[in-house]
């Protein structure tokens, strides 16, 4: 606390991101990452504009990033003026939160949930309801029918990794015409189906994505929104009073590439959902309970061990899993699904648990 800060800064509660850690050789199972590596197309696009362009300012709108997502949808008519990018998905829903979710009502998200919600919800000063899951951590649609000022959700859902059929995504859309209902799709390419391709069916849905998991560009920092374009032009009001180039050259020229190389993208993502099946597998052989997954990692508790205390046994042997000292779910331990090297580094480092 200062007394050069704002009450607003005073009473902020920023988020904690999952740890980076400098030592290389450590087994990281923490932060969801995609263990596979982008596609070396993407490395190859990103040399050229390294050595052609970088004196040069991006283009403001990326539109060549906007036409490439939109191409890539082209089974479900998405154009580019439906397409909004930005810098991570977190920047995207930062937008999102600023400029489509702020109303009179308090707005409506899952008590286990992404905790950059409530996040957002403080520095932007929107008031919000926690929506309990069920027992079995599913988001249950009919708690979804009630006054609010905007949904959100992320489906699957972190860190539970349980996904929601797109059928009950449409009972919320359908019981909410006059809110925006926002759907962070950060993790739907590991065995979910896409709310993009209900896009044009109801102008009341934003569907949320980034490169960051299944495209393995975390650190490239681009996440973009589909929607109605009433909803994007909103978000771009939005970036065009904040940032004016919220992706740099680099950033643009990776994105578009990795959307060209869906063959890479397709592996990827069965070589994650091979391993995750496999871990999962794993695990169950050894007592623990894993929640049904279709995210790139698995949520997992053990009866006989707290997750604080297997999460420290299995950091002392160089493998780091993510635990959340949080109500409800301080049993269990988030684990992204690494390669198969890694994960067969988790499970000998559970086997010297038992
Ligand atoms: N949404 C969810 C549900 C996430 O788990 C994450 C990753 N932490 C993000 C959005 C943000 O991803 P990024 O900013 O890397 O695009």
């Amino acid at each position: 606390m200062s007394k050069y800060w704002s009450p607003l800064v005073s009473e902020l509660q920023p988020y904690v991101p999952g740890e980076q850690p400098k030592m290389a050789n450590l087994v990281k199972l923490n932060t969801n990452e995609n263990p596979f590596g982008p596609s070396p197309k993407v490395i190859e696009a990103i040399q050229k504009e390294l050595n052609d362009n970088l004196r040069l300012y991006p283009d403001p709108e990326g539109q060549a990033l906007k036409e490439a997502i939109a191409d890539y949808h082209v089974d479900f008519a998405i154009n580019a003026k439906q397409v909004f990018v930005g810098n991570g998905s977190d920047e995207v829903l930062a937008h999102i939160f600023q400029g489509l979710l702020k109303h009179d009502k308090p707005i409506l998200f899952p008590d286990i949930t992404y905790s950059f919600y409530p996040v957002y919800c403080g520095l932007y000063q929107i008031e919000s309801t926690v929506i309990p899951l069920t027992d079995s951590f599913e988001i249950n649609p009919e708690d979804y029918k009630r006054p609010n000022g905007g949904i959100i959700f992320p489906n699957p859902n972190a860190p539970t990794g349980r996904y929601l059929g797109l059928q009950h995504v449409e009972e919320i859309l359908q019981a909410n015409p006059d809110s925006v209902v926002v759907v962070d799709e950060a993790y739907v390419d590991f065995g979910g189906d896409t709310a993009i391709r209900l896009v044009n069916q109801y102008p009341n849905l934003l569907v949320c994505q980034t490169l960051s998991k299944a495209r393995s560009l975390a650190g490239l920092r681009v996440g973009f929104a589909v929607g109605n374009e009433e909803l994007i032009e909103a978000l771009n009001r939005v970036k065009d009073s904040f940032n004016s180039y919220p992706l740099d050259r680099l950033a643009l020229a990776g994105a578009v590439a990795a959307f060209e190389d869906k063959q890479w993208f397709e592996d990827s993502c069965s070589g994650v959902i091979r391993e995750r099946k496999r871990v999962t597998e794993e695990l169950e052989q050894r007592g623990f309970e894993v929640l049904p997954s279709k995210a790139n990692f698995v949520f997992a508790r053990h009866p006989g061990h707290e997750g604080a205390e297997i999460a420290a046994k299995l950091r002392e042997q160089g493998i780091i899993v993510r635990h959340f000292n949080k109500p409800r779910i301080s049993d269990f331990l988030r684990i992204t699904i690494g390669t198969s090297d890694q994960n067969n580094a988790l499970i000998k480092g559970l086997d010297s648990l038992q």
